[in-house]
Formats: structure tokens, C-alpha cells, sequence
């Protein structure tokens, strides 16, 4: 079982062989195909196990099949329009998913911007303003992307939330429900949303319950 085995598209594939990922790990194994066939997720995963790739290589690979891809916005207009959305707890962890996603979003024309709380606003807002189609972002500063209209979640087609039992323990659940609201727009079915988290308790289950559809139960 290798990553040439699974059809995640020639570019993708071609940075998988650059960064020296052979074997892919127990859970990108499993999440991988589950996600290329469109399936929600809910995943249990620990750091370590390589949950980043497992949610961001289906995220590049469908972007790229997917609609062409937007150009840059016109000049004076300041709202973009992501296609993917990964929310993460905090800025160290957001800026790995960024750092990772990136490697492998390399000369697929696919661009990612990352975006957390605790440091300055304007640099983050002059990278959204070059185009974004994943956006990375902790939950509490894309709240605030989103009230000063600088994104807007309608094209929203891929939405991963990872360590969420850790985004629930530092309060971010009212942020969360804030922004699931706004991509709720596009017809039911159009959004594919994974859910990583390394336990289950009641308030995991009910975000899946909530934010899911139909979706595949996973734990390795
Ligand atoms: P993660 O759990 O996503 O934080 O990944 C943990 C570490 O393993 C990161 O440094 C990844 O770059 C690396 N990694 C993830 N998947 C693979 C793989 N299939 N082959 C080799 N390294 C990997």
C-alpha cells in the first residue's frame, strides 16, 4: 500500500514523491478514500499519526478537480471566497497545518493562507487579499475575518475541523457554530466536512451529529 496507488491527481502525487512520503499512515490509509469518495468523517486521531495529510491531500486533490479556480480578486475588492476551511485550536498548530498544506498545494495553483489570533491582523489580511482557496485559521480570528466581511465562507466546499475536542476545551464552540452557519448556504450535500479529535465525548458526538451528514465513523 502506497500514496502511488491512490489517484490524488498527477501534481499532488508528484509532491507526495518530493517529500519522501512513501507508506501512508494507518489513518490517512483508512480517512484517504473515504474522503476522495466524498463520504463525511469523523476521525479518531492522535498527533503524530499524520491526520494532516489524511485531511488536507483529499482537500488539494478535490480542489483541483474540482471548478477552475478563482482568479485573484479584482482590485478593491476586499471579501475572498475560500473553497476549503481547516480550523484548528491554536496558532502553533495552525501554522504546521499551513507549513504542511503548503508543501503539497506546491505548483497545483492552489493557494493556502493561514490566519490566528495573537499576532497582528494586517499581514494576514494582505495575504487573503492575494486569493485564497484553503484557508487555515484558529476560530476566534476568522470570527473576526468574517464581522469585518474579509471572508465569506458561501463557497465553502471542504470544511476539516481538527483536535476538536481541544477547541471545545478552550471555549471555542459558540465561534464554531458561528461559522458552520455561514456556510450553511449552498445546497445540503454540497459541503464535505471532516471532524478530527483524539476522544469522543458527548459534545464531540453532538458537533457530529450537527455537522455531519451520513458520514463514516473512523478510529485506527
Ligand atoms: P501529523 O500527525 O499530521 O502532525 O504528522 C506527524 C509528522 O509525520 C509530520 O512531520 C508529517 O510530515 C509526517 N508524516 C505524515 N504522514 C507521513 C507519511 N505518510 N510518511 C512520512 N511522514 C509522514
Amino acid at each position: 500500500n502506497t500514496f502511488a496507488e491512490i489517484d490524488l491527481g498527477e501534481a499532488l502525487n508528484k509532491n507526495i514523491r518530493r517529500c519522501k512520503y512513501v507508506k501512508p499512515t494507518p489513518i490517512q490509509r483508512h480517512a484517504i478514500p473515504i474522503s476522495l469518495s466524498g463520504r463525511d468523517l469523523m476521525a479518531c486521531a492522535q498527533t503524530g499519526s499524520g491526520k494532516t495529510a489524511a485531511f488536507c491531500f483529499p482537500i488539494i486533490s478535490g480542489i483541483m478537480r474540482g471548478q477552475p479556480l478563482q482568479q485573484r480578486p479584482p482590485r478593491g475588492v476586499r471579501t475572498v471566497y475560500p473553497l476549503a476551511l481547516v480550523l484548528s485550536p491554536t496558532r502553533e498548530l495552525s501554522m504546521q497545518i499551513h507549513e504542511e498544506t503548503r508543501k503539497f498545494a506546491y505548483q497545483t495553483g492552489v493557494r493556502v493562507v493561514v490566519a490566528y489570533g495573537g499576532a497582528p491582523i494586517n499581514q494576514q489580511l494582505r495575504d487573503l487579499e492575494r486569493g485564497v482557496d484553503i484557508l487555515v485559521a484558529t476560530p476566534g480570528r476568522l470570527v473576526d475575518l468574517l464581522e469585518r466581511a474579509r471572508v465569506s465562507l458561501q463557497m465553502i466546499r471542504y470544511l476539516a475541523l481538527d483536535e476538536a475536542d481541544r477547541m471545545l476545551d478552550m471555549g471555542f464552540e459558540p465561534q464554531i457554530r458561528k461559522i458552520v452557519e455561514q456556510m450553511d448556504m449552498p445546497p445540503p450535500g454540497a459541503r464535505q466536512t471532516m471532524l478530527f479529535s483524539a476522544t469522543f465525548p458527548k459534545e464531540i458526538q453532538r458537533l457530529a451529529s450537527d455537522f455531519l451528514s451520513n458520514y463514516v465513523f473512523l478510529t485506527v
